[in-house]
């Protein structure tokens, strides 16, 4: 059975949530740090693991 659940990512600038992304139990020792392009800052930023 797999445990995978939704984690979300978030723009360290505006805060938003832009993406959503799926990990499972195993990889989860460390918070995940993306630049990822968000459609607010219209620019790459970095973006951050969040949890509910
Ligand atoms: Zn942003």
């Amino acid at each position: 059975m797999k445990k995978e659940f939704i984690v979300r990512l978030q723009c360290a600038e505006c805060k938003h949530i832009n993406y959503y992304t799926r990990r499972n139990k195993k990889t989860v020792e460390r918070k995940l740090e993306l630049k990822k392009y968000c459609s607010w800052c219209k620019k790459h930023t970095l973006h951050k693991e969040t949890k509910k």
